[in-house]
């Protein structure tokens, strides 16, 4: 990573401690590796993508049903999978200060210091034979501690939408081809956490599982890949950062028949965003044969019963919020100044606009500003009330956690009805009536 690049990561990790997005996970205990803590401002921005995935996927289509399955699961779910035996990533251990590094990765992270790979990243060791290490984290089921109360966290959402196949079968009577969606949480024993949000150890998983006839794959495939083209852009991830890997043979999942990463140039290098994944018939096959439930498919037309194939569009949350980050984060000169602000639409801005009232200690434009305050709080509800610091310092603030617009309130608002209104972007102000406010906001949000 060159210097440019590591500051850039820099900003972003102290900008969304400093403003309230994302704290290391346990800190005031020395942290814990992988774990982060969304504050409010992340939360919020969590919420507002996971609504507009759910809104786009789910609510707008006519052959998508949502679930939410519980994250742990009967064993047997994972061993039927194969996640027992293969979900597994190459782990290699130094000799001499027995710190544990994903094999696979030890050449990109150490590109700039030109290591041996033979030697440990850390202290120069040696280092010594690949073994495989399984991913899920397992814990204890009940008060019996025997093998038989082994559970996993679940490593992936999709296997709740796998084995609830039948119970929405039976339900809706939806024909092939359609989708189920789930938001939730996975999680994953990595060997290295590392680059932020980016490789952690509980992450969030927004996944869809589309069923369809064998002979539809490759149609729905191209269909999907248009899709979360389109959701990249429609979030407003750089377009220009995005790039499409066909996973080789060899590198793929064990149950994938084909795959499509899509790539994002992130500050430590170009990696996984998202994926596409032919799933073909593996899962349901793998669940009927251990479960022996049938969890086949009646095709009334032909009148046989078949394997459902499956494409699996998957989009992991805190990749997206870290690839949002980076296209987001801006710099330009006002004045003398350096300001750095967010680009975000207003559809994902964990504030929309942020009211104040020019000076904090005059009655007058403190009740008239909170009035203007708790209109647009009614409509909008992500509206901030800000008197903190002079108006410069509250626009620096806004314009950093990404607040497309401020309204401000002064004595001349006390004489004719009107507020200045501050662009984020172009950092140009303009006064406009009280009465058009509302307006004037719902039509740039309809148009951004
Ligand atoms: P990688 O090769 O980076 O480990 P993967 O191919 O194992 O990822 P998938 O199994 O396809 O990832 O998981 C689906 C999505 O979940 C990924 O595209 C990514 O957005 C997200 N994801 C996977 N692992 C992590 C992780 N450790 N931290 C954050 N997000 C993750």
């Amino acid at each position: 990573m060159d210097k440019k690049e590591n500051n850039l990561m820099e900003k972003i990790i102290s900008l969304c401690k400093r403003r309230g997005f994302i704290y290391q996970g346990s800190e005031i205990y020395g942290g814990l590796a992988g774990t982060w803590d969304y504050g409010p401002l992340g939360v919020t921005l969590k919420n507002y993508i996971k609504n507009l995935w759910w809104k786009k996927f789910v609510e707008s289509r006519e052959d998508m049903y949502g679930i939410d399955a519980d994250i742990l699961m009967n064993a047997e779910v994972w061993k039927a999978t194969g996640h027992v035996d293969n979900f597994s990533d190459p782990m290699v251990e130094c000799k001499k200060c027995k710190k544990r590094f994903r094999a696979d990765q030890l050449d990109i992270s150490n590109s700039d210091k030109k290591l041996d790979i033979s030697n440990c990243p850390e202290c120069g060791g040696k280092l010594g034979e690949e073994k495989k290490f399984n991913m899920m984290f397992s814990t204890k089921i009940g008060a019996l501690e025997d093998s038989s109360s082994i559970v996993y966290l679940r490593p992936e959402t999709a296997q709740g939408m796998f084995v609830n196949f039948k119970n929405i079968i039976d339900s809706f009577h939806h024909k092939l081809p359609f989708g189920l969606a789930q938001i939730g949480k996975a999680f994953r024993n990595e060997i290295t956490p590392r680059d932020f949000i980016f490789r952690v150890r509980e992450f969030n998983q927004m996944e869809i599982e589309y069923f369809l006839e064998e002979e539809d794959w490759e149609k729905y495939f191209n269909y999907w890949r248009e899709e979360m083209l389109d959701w990249i852009n429609l979030i407003g991830i750089d377009m220009n950062h995005i790039h499409e890997l066909e996973v080789d043979k060899d590198d793929r999942a064990h149950y994938s028949d084909r795959t499509i990463d899509f790539e994002f140039d992130f500050p430590f290098g170009r990696n996984e965003l998202y994926g596409l994944s032919y799933r073909s018939d593996f899962d349901l096959s793998r669940h009927s044969n251990s479960s022996s439930v049938d969890l086949s498919y009646f095709n009334e037309e032909k009148k046989e019963r078949i394997a459902p194939h499956v494409i699996e569009p998957t989009f992991g949350l805190e990749r997206t919020i870290l690839a949002l980050m980076i296209s987001s984060y801006k710099e330009d000169t006002k004045g003398k100044e350096i300001r750095s602000y967010l680009a975000f639409k207003p559809s994902i801005a964990p504030v929309l606009c942020a009211v104040s009232p020019l000076l904090k200690n005059k009655k007058e434009l403190r009740d008239y500003a909170h009035l203007i305050y708790r209109s647009l709080k009614d409509e909008f509800g992500k509206v901030m009330w800000d008197d903190n610091g002079n108006i410069g310092k509250r626009y620096r603030r806004q314009d950093e956690i990404g607040t497309p617009w401020c309204i401000v309130i002064d004595f001349d608002t006390l004489k004719d009805n009107t507020v200045t209104i501050r662009d984020r972007d172009t950092g140009k102000q303009k006064r406009i009536k009280k009465s058009r406010l509302i307006n004037y906001l719902r039509k740039k949000i309809k148009n951004s």
